[in-house]
């Protein structure tokens, strides 16, 4: 069996590397030419060391054991029972790539996937050699979409593109202030409907961030928060991000029986955190067993999307979140409800989400005080 694969970032290596470990003919097209690029620092939560078997230390920047949570008017902390990671976006890739070409996969960059055709049970990809300006097609029984959040395989299947917002972040040198085993989300709704955050990679350097509608206006928004925390940027990340709708986390390029998508291209993104490395792949585990095994990828992907849902659900309710209600959800964390924060991770909700609301049944009153505010435009 052939597999084409476009996009030679994490969630289309982590696919190459499985189904080439079972043997899987697996080529791997980009069109960038090289590996990685663009840079970007990033956190996931600990369950990737599950997902992966075990992370190899080299891909790993810092780990970071305390998240502290900021509102208008209070604060908490949490001590994580598993610490987050902190990897370069670079150095995975690179990482990624190695473990894709020692199971087998070959790795050709510099080729802009253009389209393709269904001959039978076949599908021929046409490809553009970018320095030789060159169109090629390649024949393959498989094509998967791993390219990111404006997928043009997505998008060649006649796919509706995704919900994007816009996600900038700073790289600074670490405040004062800042410790490099901590990090720090502040709420200020004003500016957000997500959150600042400050991720420390080490014990000088960190990225700031925020989420907002589109780049301008998160760039903008971002300068404002660094003059006021007194933080020079040493260089800015920026890229549109996917938002996972109810129903779009199926991964299959309908009606083509044998043109799937993973990672951004799928959407597979947590709307919470606008974290898409774990989901992508989870996203990647599900498509490799799926063909591997003759199975419904669709049916693979159920437990991502019901946990992708979860996100979304509480996203909505978070997004009409005042300053007010922030503080209360702060005031909240003791007890039970911090417990339950400290022991699962971020990729665990499906796990963790009625616990809390058992823990802490005010969270539904909360929540629901909020949507009626909004449905009523209080
Ligand atoms: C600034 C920033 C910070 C982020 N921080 C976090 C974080 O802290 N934690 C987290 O979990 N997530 C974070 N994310 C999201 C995360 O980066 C993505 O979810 C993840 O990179 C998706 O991986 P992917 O392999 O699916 O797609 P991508 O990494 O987008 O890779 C797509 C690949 O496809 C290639 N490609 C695209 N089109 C074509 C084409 N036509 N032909 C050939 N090749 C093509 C691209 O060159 C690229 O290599 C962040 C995103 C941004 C922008």
């Amino acid at each position: 069996m052939k597999v084409i694969i476009i996009g030679a970032s994490i969630s289309g290596l982590y696919t190459a590397t499985l189904l080439a470990k079972q043997g899987v003919d697996v080529e791997v097209y980009d069109r960038m030419s090289t590996l990685g690029g663009p840079s970007r620092t990033l956190i996931v939560t600990g369950k990737i060391n599950e997902v992966l078997d075990s992370i190899p230390e080299e891909m790993v920047l810092n780990q970071v054991k305390y998240l502290e949570l900021f509102s208008k008017s209070r604060s908490a902390r949490l001590e994580l029972s598993y610490p987050d990671l902190i990897v370069e976006r670079r150095r995975f890739v690179e990482i990624f790539a190695r473990m894709a070409e020692e199971a087998g996969a070959q790795i050709i960059l510099g080729y802009l996937f253009e389209g393709f055709a269904q001959f039978g049970r076949k599908v021929v990809v046409t490809l553009r050699n970018l320095e030789a300006n060159e169109a090629k097609q390649i024949s393959a029984d498989i094509l998967v979409g791993a390219d990111g959040v404006q997928s043009a395989v997505s998008q060649a299947a006649s796919r509706n593109g995704h919900r994007v917002a816009a996600l900038v972040q700073a790289r600074v040198p670490l405040p004062e202030s800042g410790k490099g085993d901590t990090y720090r989300v502040w709420f200020d709704t004003n500016q957000t409907k997500y959150f600042y955050w400050l991720i420390p990679e080490s014990d000088r350097v960190a990225a700031v961030g925020l989420i907002a509608n589109d780049v301008p206006q998160a760039k903008a928004r971002l300068i404002k928060f660094l003059q006021e925390k007194q933080l020079e940027a040493i260089e800015f990340q920026s890229s549109i991000v996917p938002m996972h709708q109810f129903g779009n986390a199926n991964g299959v390029a309908v009606p083509n029986r044998n043109v799937f998508v993973v990672g951004d291209a799928a959407a597979q993104v947590k709307v919470t955190t606008v974290g898409g490395v774990v989901p992508g792949l989870y996203g990647a585990r599900a498509l490799a067993q799926a063909i591997l095994n003759g199975r419904n990828y669709r049916k693979e992907l159920d437990g991502l999307k019901m946990e992708l849902n979860l996100h979304l659900l509480i996203r909505h309710v978070l997004n009409r979140f005042s300053d007010q209600d922030y503080d209360e959800l702060i005031g909240m964390l003791d007890g039970g409800l911090k417990e339950i924060l400290q022991e699962w991770t971020r990729d665990e909700l499906t796990q963790s989400f009625l616990r809390m609301i058992r823990a802490e049944p005010s969270l539904i009153t909360l929540g629901a005080k909020a949507c009626l505010r909004s449905i009523l435009g209080g």
